[in-house]
């Protein structure tokens, strides 16, 4: 049984028409790293073809207010995740037995429900940021909002996922103010393709554009977000750099990388040697997280974990590859490109991010961090 619903395909695209043809709102929308990766197939482009440019324009001639970047939020994901691995990490060397480790990303909606199922015992493990699309939403309607000077119920915010559980992750209900969700409507890259073949939009003839500020500017890092491994190597060229105080020598965790179903690499870190799991696809997870539930492999620091094989490139929602590994693949080398043709690769580097913490959130793992960008979990088996 699929945990989140997502077999029966809901087609939101009326939502987003109507929010559009309302005077009365302010329409934002948010494209998650792996849409640029995919979305030109649907036009006849070759698998692999990034199109961020064209996608930015198409999302203007249909209208949107501001044309923003879930990368963004994947670069402010970055911050908190990774300060939280770092905060855990150093109490677990310690000695504080309160701390659990490995910590576990929590950006998969899919693998968050499964886990809230299947592993109610180890609750305290994944990481409490919110997801990328969440952390948009909570920012674009305070922040954002706040700069607009209008209040968050005249805002409607959609977001492009290459997912269809993340349809359900923004109707969760903690992920609302007073019964106004923080991500409005959620639609596909399908979804988006079908959209702009409806407005007549001749897409491959679109020039390329830039997203808008402020909620635009993103990372190499943050493009990674896209693909297996990238979650972790995001959190790790963050995490490392503030731990040795050494800029890195290079930001390339290769090790990190791959299309096995479940791999695992160890990258020394001054006098640590950090042990780093991976895997996508539920039955993968389920196998590596009932080893370390078992105590039956050698202890990991950090897990990222994604429901799709091949992560978010190959989601469900992404014009369709019928199971064929090649096409995913394809997509993953144009999430490494984008990030190699990034001139800043590090979240912590993003100068939109900085502002952010200035202006408006303090510091990570603070106060306002903690109510704006940071989740629980639930015991499923139980409700
Ligand atoms: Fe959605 Fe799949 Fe990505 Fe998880 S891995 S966020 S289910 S597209």
């Amino acid at each position: 049984v699929c945990p989140t619903g997502a077999l029966v395909e809901r087609d939101y695209s009326w939502q987003v028409i109507e929010a559009l043809a309302d005077p009365e709102k302010v329409v934002v929308v948010q494209t998650a790293p792996a849409v640029r990766a995919a979305l030109g197939e649907e036009f006849g482009l070759e698998p692999g073809t990034l199109v961020t440019g064209k996608m930015a324009a198409a999302l203007r001639a249909l209208g949107f207010d501001h044309v923003f970047d879930t990368d963004f939020a994947a670069d402010l994901t970055i911050m908190e995740e990774a300060s939280e691995f770092l905060d855990r990490l150093t109490r677990h060397l310690n000695g504080d037995k309160d701390v659990r480790l490995p910590i576990l990303t929590s950006c998969c909606p899919a693998w968050v429900k499964f886990f809230e199922h299947q592993f109610p015992d180890m609750l305290d493990v994944p990481s409490t940021a919110k997801s990328p699309q969440q952390m948009f939403g909570a920012i674009a309607k305070s922040y954002f909002a706040q700069k607009l000077g209008i209040p968050r119920e005249k805002m409607v915010v959609v977001s492009i996922m290459p997912c269809l559980a993340k349809k359900y992750e923004c109707s969760r209900p903690e992920f609302a103010e007073n019964g106004n969700p923080d991500v409005d409507i959620s639609i596909s890259t399908r979804e988006l393709a079908h959209l702009i073949k409806r407005a007549n939009i001749d897409f491959l003839a679109l020039p390329d554009e830039d997203f808008d500020k402020p909620l635009g500017e993103s990372t190499g890092a943050a493009v990674i977000f896209g693909t297996t491994g990238g979650v972790i190597e995001a959190a790790v060229r963050s995490a490392v750099e503030w731990a040795t105080k050494q800029p890195l020598d290079s930001v390339d965790f290769t090790a990190l990388r791959g299309f096995q179903g479940c791999r695992e690499a160890k990258l020394p870190v001054g006098d640590l040697t950090l042990h780093i799991g991976i895997a996508h696809g539920l039955g993968n997870a389920r196998r590596l997280l009932e080893a370390v539930r078992k105590g039956e492999v050698e202890p990991f620091h950090a897990i990222e974990i994604m429901a799709c094989p091949g992560g978010c490139v190959g989601g469900g929602g992404q014009p369709y590859h019928h199971g064929n590994l090649e096409i995913v693949k394809k997509r993953a080398e144009a999430i490494y490109r984008e990030d190699r043709n990034k001139p800043i690769r590090k979240s912590h580097e993003n100068p939109d991010i900085i502002r952010l913490y200035e202006e408006f959130l303090g510091k990570p793992l603070g106060e306002v961090s903690h109510h704006l960008l940071h989740t629980h979990y639930f015991k499923r088996s139980e409700q």
